[in-house]
């Protein structure tokens, strides 16, 4: 009997992904129906992404495993009527297109490039950036993304500090953990990134608090999620000038509404969600494996901790 899998994504990622799936399904020797259409009674395995619009498994009675097209899975991690296992995605071309987007931002607030970008007034102010190895940067969340970042910053030069749940070991960067290591990594943080997941654990993370525990002026990368940051309080601290700019790629409401105050604030600049995506190649890879892992009775990669939410 063929492995049936359910495709369930916007529907534009089909002709990408089903080639790419099909092959990795066909090299890993499985005999598959792979479709965006099947009765649900039928269905072993949902390669899944919220676009997709699936929201109730119950008629999904013999579904082994949902594999996440996404690494963020905060739409899905709680839905009670998933009962079988989650892996979110884990790819090397999300996780290097993270570093590139993380690195191109810090490097704009470490060189001050705005200042030449946007002021060409002809006032010739010769003030030298410093080297990266005298610039403190902080990144909450040292997971697969979080990680990527840090090592290539760390190849850079700059002072990298992490924070996550547990303690991390990475060469180079002063990895932290808990409420004091949270204080500490803030304390010294000239520019901040955010790579944590959206949990219940996370949310408002960046508030009036902690962001009074930054140093002055320091600025503020979000790539992670909307929730991770209280936006009034941010936007108080923006314009009381205790912070000095942030650049958010990530909101609570997507698309961010076209009135919301970020959009025409001076001192922020939004992206559209764009910092990285899940490569197809990559990608199917990885959900292949799992497929295979699956129908092998092999552990599933990637799972998701459905308590903790990521
Ligand atoms: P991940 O591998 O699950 O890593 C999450 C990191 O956050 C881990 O280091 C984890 O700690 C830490 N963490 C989670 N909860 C925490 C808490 N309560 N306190 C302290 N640390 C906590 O996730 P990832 O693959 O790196 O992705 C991170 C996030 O990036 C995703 O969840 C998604 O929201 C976002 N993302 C954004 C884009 C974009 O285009 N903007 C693209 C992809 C992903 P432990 O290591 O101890 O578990």
């Amino acid at each position: 009997m063929p492995v049936n899998i359910l495709f369930s994504a916007r529907p534009k990622l089909w002709p990408v992904y089903e080639p790419l799936l099909s092959r990795g399904l066909q090299d890993a020797g499985l005999e598959f129906h792979l479709a965006t259409d099947i009765t649900p009674e039928d269905v072993d395995y949902i390669v899944y992404a919220p676009t997709g619009g699936l929201t109730d498994f119950t008629p999904y009675s013999r579904l082994k495993a949902v594999l996440s097209m996404w690494a963020g899975v905060e739409t899905i991690a709680g839905n009670p009527t998933l009962k079988v296992p989650l892996a979110r995605m884990v790819d090397d071309g999300l996780a290097q297109g993270m570093t590139e987007w993380v690195v191109g931002h810090v490097l704009r607030y470490h060189l001050g490039m705005d200042t030449h970008i946007t002021k060409q007034d002809g006032t010739w102010a010769q003030i030298a950036p410093p080297l990266a190895s005298e610039r403190n940067v902080c990144i909450l969340g040292l997971g697969a993304l979080g990680e990527a970042a840090a090592r290539a910053l760390v190849t850079l030069g700059f002072n990298v500090t992490g924070w996550s749940r547990t303690r991390k070991d990475i060469a180079g960067v002063t990895c932290l953990s808990g409420a004091d290591g949270l204080q500490q990594a803030l304390a010294q943080a000239e520019i901040l990134v955010l790579l944590l997941p959206d949990t219940a654990a996370t949310t408002n993370i960046l508030n009036a608090d902690t962001l009074a525990l930054l140093p002055e002026g320091a600025r503020i990368v979000n790539p992670g999620r909307g929730p991770l940051i209280d936006d009034d309080a941010l936007l108080d601290a923006l314009n009381s000038g205790r912070i000095g700019h942030a650049t958010l790629d990530v909101f609570r409401v997507e698309p961010l509404p076209v009135h919301h105050p970020y959009w025409a604030h001076p001192k922020v600049t939004v992206t559209p969600h764009i910092a990285s995506e899940t490569r197809p190649a990559t990608a199917a890879q990885v959900i292949c494996d799992n497929i295979r892992r699956g129908e092998a009775d092999e552990p599933f990669l990637h799972l998701v901790d459905r308590e903790l939410g990521y």
